[in-house]
């Protein structure tokens, strides 16, 4: 018997199979909970209601004042349950509790209230084109899309869960979310206040099980208008794929190897602090993280120890517990994943600078598997593990000469996600900014994502973009009316291209 449900034309139901997949607290390796498995056929059901009710439902019919008015309630929802929904978070991914606190549950409730306050401000109806053939006016019109399925990974599952219900629903399309098997708990949590702040039936349908069939059958179903994917580069190429079976809309955000670039005016104090938090923030496991530090070489050893000194202060520990910094990895494959590429590094030969295995001495109880310490590689930046995503905490520190060498570094890459610039000059630093070739560059600073601000990737990091309006916006058409309503026949000169007989 499954813990969890789907939800489908805004009912909780089990799936077709009747068959459920385990889910486990990281920590300590425990399962948590059953969760409900779902099939094609589920996602089928779930795509069909989701149809009605953009094609026949209220939803899309109400003006955006009055969608609002449910995200804002559902936002309170989440915030009035914030304790809670931390806990789901925090055990089901790994991630401290710190974490979840501070960000995941009031970065998702700050998603719906700044996607409401786009449905209630952003124009529907753009502007009105001087006509080149008046009294003919030109009006351009921001429609939604329709069905929308939203893919999401497992390192921020609650707010990347707000980031595709939260501007579909706003713009007044219908969404089918299928979150990360490792993560599937939280989302439920998202769900259960969107139904509770009234959203009406069909508006958001919830599916969790399997990428291989479920997310397979979101991304290719003809009745699927737009697919919005958060994940790993390699699926959002499959994506992309399936999609093109019916022209789909496709938003990707992806993987990401970001540069985070130490200029030799920076203040090393506080660019110490903040390369450890571009990259250890949530072990390394978001995709911006700034896993390639570039220092500059008059800074570089005074930097690179002041480093591994305070790398070296942060708690590892039960992730529950407000005192730990750096939790579980998502999985103990996870760990594993950073272990070979350590060692993978090692063989390229890169220098091992601290960290590369499991940590000694955790509390009993804990699962050692499934925890890394925090590692720094010297390496170059041609090596695999200064190109590829390694989703753990390891930092690789290179060293360079001049500003034009660092830019070069950190656009040799085939990611362009994040990126930093650590400097007391603020017009070196915006010239250093302007030539990375990513989607977000920090000046001083590091993996502030904030509601409306746009957040996406250049290269293999992605296509389009969310958050902001420029994200509102991938969740609307747009549409062209030419309309003369007041027009007389001679001004139809140019039916005469066809026929004189015409005029
Ligand atoms: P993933 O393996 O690509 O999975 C992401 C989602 O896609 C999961 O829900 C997964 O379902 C589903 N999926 C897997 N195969 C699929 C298929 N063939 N068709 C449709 N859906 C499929 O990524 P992950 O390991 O969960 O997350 C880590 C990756 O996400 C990293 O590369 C990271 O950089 C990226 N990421 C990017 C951003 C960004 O904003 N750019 C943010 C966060 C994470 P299952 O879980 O059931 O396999
Ligand atoms: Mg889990």
């Amino acid at each position: 018997m499954a813990d969890t449900k789907l939800f489908i034309d805004g009912e909780w139901v089990e799936p077709r199979s009747g068959e459920t997949f385990s889910t486990f607290a990281p920590s300590t390796g425990e399962e948590i909970a059953n969760v409900a498995k779902a099939g094609r056929e589920d996602a089928v059901l779930a795509i069909e209601a989701a149809r009605k009710a953009f094609d026949e439902g209220p939803w899309p019919r109400m003006s955006g004042a009055e969608r609002a008015g449910y995200l804002r309630k559902a936002a309170e929802i989440i915030t009035s349950r914030q304790n809670e929904i931390s806990e789901v978070e925090a055990r089901d991914g790994g991630g401290t509790i710190k974490k979840a606190l501070f960000a995941d549950v009031p970065g998702a409730a700050g998603a719906f209230n700044y996607f409401a306050d786009c449905a209630e401000n952003v124009a529907d109806v753009e502007e009105r084109a001087a006509s080149p053939f008046p009294p003919a006016e030109s009006i351009v019109r921001r429609e939604p899309i329709g069905v929308c399925a939203g893919i999401i990974p497992w390192n921020f599952p609650f707010i990347m869960a707000s980031w595709k219900i939260g501007p579909a629903i706003a713009a007044g399309n219908a969404v089918v979310l299928k979150p990360a098997s490792f993560t599937s708990l939280s989302a439920v949590e998202m769900v259960k206040a969107v139904e509770e702040a009234g959203v009406p039936a069909g508006v958001v349908n919830f599916v969790t099980g399997p990428g291989g069939s479920v997310g397979e059958e979101l991304a290719q179903h003809p009745m699927v208008d737009k697919v919005a994917f958060t994940g790993s580069t390699e699926v959002g190429r499959r994506i992309m794929q399936l999609a093109s079976s019916t022209v789909k809309k496709v938003t990707l955000e992806l993987g990401g190897k970001s540069a985070n670039i130490v200029l030799d005016d920076a203040d090393l104090d506080l660019a110490v602090s903040g390369v450890l938090w571009g990259t250890f923030f949530h072990n390394g496991q978001v995709c911006e993280s700034g896993t390639r530090a570039l220092i500059h070489s008059s800074v570089y050893d005074e930097f690179v120890g002041m480093l591994v000194e305070r790398a070296g202060k942060m708690v590892i520990g039960d992730n529950l517990s407000f005192e730990t910094d750096l939790g579980p990895l998502v999985s103990p494959s996870q760990a594993d994943t950073a272990e070979r590429y350590v060692k993978l590094g090692l063989d390229e030969g890169a220098k091992l600078v601290c960290g590369g295995g499991r940590p000694e001495g955790l509390a009993a109880g804990l699962d050692q598997t499934a925890y890394f310490q925090p590692t720094i590689l010297e390496a170059d930046n041609s090596m695999r593990v200064a190109q590829e995503e390694i989703f753990g905490p390891v930092l690789c520190v290179m060293k360079y000469d001049s500003d034009d060498e660092a830019v070069k570094i950190a656009n040799d890459s085939i990611y362009g996600l994040g990126g930093g610039v650590w400097s007391s000059d603020s017009a070196r630093a915006h010239s250093v900014a302007a030539r990375m070739r990513t989607g977000t560059v920090w000046i001083n600073d590091y993996h502030m994502i904030t509601p409306g601000q746009p957040f996406g990737g250049y290269k293999q990091s992605g296509v389009g973009r969310e958050l902001g309006e420029y994200g509102y916006n991938e969740y609307r058409q747009i549409k062209h009316v030419w309309s003369n309503t007041s027009g007389s026949k001679d001004q139809y000169l140019h039916f005469a291209a066809l026929s004189a007989a015409l005029s």
